[in-house]
């Protein structure tokens, strides 16, 4: 049989499951995943091979309307997965009703590019609300395969599986076939840190928070990572670090514990705290994260 290829796209809307899709499919917690809306800000490419096939996820952030100049590099990248997609996974949670989203919907179908219409979360409500959900969705689409799954509880997944490889282009393999992931291992200890703050932090401080790598040295026993946490506000910093710094200590413990689960090495991490105000309407700043501007 002939080899076969390709790229495939999860989009939807913010906290659908797009991130614990993408890691049950690839089967490696790539991704993170809170329950905090907007924790995906970048495309995320999982990459799985077979003998005669790869398949090259990508998570984008959920679909939403630009407010500012963060918003608008996301959705720059939403639209990035349009494009090169030879597959397109258009996920919606049980319940969910057509919003904002219903001009990308157009795009889409001029597109061409075949949709799985995955109906998420299938586990959590009854029947009825998803037969609901399924009318609602299905006819916005040109010509959807409606797949109801649950990306959590690993229901149905073997039919995404399945159709997806159906659609999948021959083509030889776009990456080497040992590679999990085209980020840089450095993209994942940031998203390490972005996380624990996700999880520990409340209100506005995840949201105002960009995290950089500023050094990775691998030597033979340890991992000496230095990593800077920029925040938008003094009074931010001050909850970041915690009465005498109890708050970044714990930070730093429990993201190490993660970052050796990831690395299989003992980390030494060094964490700092810096006010940068404006960092979301600022180019270079967003260039230097790693954002298209
Ligand atoms: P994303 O924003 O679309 O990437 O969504 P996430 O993957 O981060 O998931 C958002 C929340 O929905 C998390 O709390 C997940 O555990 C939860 N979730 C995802 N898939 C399912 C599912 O199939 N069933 C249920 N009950 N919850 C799910
Ligand atoms: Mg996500």
């Amino acid at each position: 049989m002939a080899h076969k290829a390709g790229f495939v796209n999860i989009i939807g809307s913010p906290n659908v499951g797009k991130s614990t899709l993408m890691n049950a499919l690839v089967g490696e917690k790539l991704s993170i995943i809170t329950r905090k809306a907007q924790t995906t800000r970048h495309r995320i490419l999982g990459i799985i091979n077979g003998e005669d096939f790869q398949i090259v996820y990508s998570d984008t952030p959920g679909i939403l309307k630009p407010h500012y100049k963060l918003h608008e590099a996301m959705m720059k990248q939403v639209g990035n997965a349009l494009q090169d997609a030879d597959v397109l996974l258009y996920m919606v949670e049980a319940g969910e009703k057509p919003g904002e989203t219903i001009e990308l919907i157009e795009k889409i179908n001029l597109s061409e590019i075949p949709v799985l219409l995955l109906i998420n979360k299938v586990d959590a409500v009854e029947q009825e609300r998803i037969t609901e959900t399924e009318n609602l969705w299905t006819p916005l689409f040109k010509n959807p395969e409606v797949i109801k799954i649950s990306a959590l509880k690993n229901l149905n997944l073997n039919l995404v599986f399945d159709a997806i490889m159906q659609y999948l282009p021959e083509s030889p393999p776009y990456y080497g076939k040992d590679e999990l992931t085209d980020k840089p291992v450095r993209f994942f200890i940031s998203e390490i840190i972005r996380e624990k703050i996700l999880l520990f932090y409340s209100k506005e401080v995840p949201y105002s928070v960009e995290v950089f790598i500023d050094s990775f040295k691998e030597e033979s026993t340890i991992i000496r990572i230095a990593a800077t946490i920029f925040v938008a506000r003094e009074s931010q910093k001050a909850i970041i670090l915690g009465h005498n710094g109890a708050g970044i200590k714990r930070l730093g413990t429990e993201a190490r514990l993660n970052m050796e689960h990831f690395l299989d090495k003992h980390v030494f991490l060094a964490l700092t705290v810096k006010v940068n105000d404006n960092w979301r309407n600022d180019n270079q700043m967003l260039q230097r994260f790693g954002y298209e501007v």
